[in-house]
């Protein structure tokens, strides 16, 4: 048996239709707004996990986009933030967004991070993390375990530089949760 050598992880092409790299998504709503919108379609798609996710620059332009690709890539690190990152920090070839004279980066979410994407949050390099439905609507509304946090997981990215807004368009994202949530699906 050959030993792995590679990793390929691709997003599919309409995420390159609902995500517009030729406006500018200025304010949180919109940003967040965006994100929430990629989370409905890849349920409506039944392409993953009702959670979607984008990087931005701060002039309000589209760095990156994120979906739940979990099922579909047979990879349980795939989540919408960590495609997203990790497809930004290919796209300015930079392993931390805001290195140099990068400039800042926000990451819209259309849930709380997990414990694995918080833990990628620390390091990928942005300045502020805009946030949809909480933690505890992801668990009430899906069958989906967030992980363990620290309690005081606000505070530790906020010691780092990240400014954290949550609630952001929330009753939107909860609708995306719950109608997965009701589908009965798991993917
Ligand atoms: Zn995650």
């Amino acid at each position: 048996m050959l030993l792995p050598l590679q990793l390929h992880l691709t997003l599919p092409p309409w995420v390159g239709e609902v995500a517009d790299t030729r406006r500018r998504y200025l304010g949180d709503e919109e940003r967040v707004g965006l994100a929430i919108e990629l989370a409905r379609q890849n349920v409506a798609r039944s392409h993953g996990g009702p959670f979607g996710a984008a990087v931005f620059h701060e002039d309000g332009r589209l760095v990156a986009a994120g979906i739940n690709r979990v099922v579909p890539q047979t990879c349980s690190v795939a989540h919408a933030e960590m495609m997203a990152y990790m497809l930004a920090q290919q796209r300015l070839s930079s392993f931390r967004l805001n290195a140099g004279d990068n400039g800042r980066f926000i990451l819209a979410t259309s849930a709380q991070p997990c414990c694995q994407c918080y833990g990628a949050t620390v390091w990928a390099g942005i300045d502020e993390l805009l946030i949809g439905a909480r933690g505890e609507d992801v668990e009430s509304l899906t069958t989906f375990d967030e992980g363990p946090l620290p309690d005081d997981w606000i505070a530790q990215l906020e010691r780092r530089g990240i400014a954290v807004r949550r609630d952001i368009l929330r009753e939107q994202a909860r609708a995306v949760l719950a109608d997965y949530g009701q589908g009965g699906a798991h993917y």
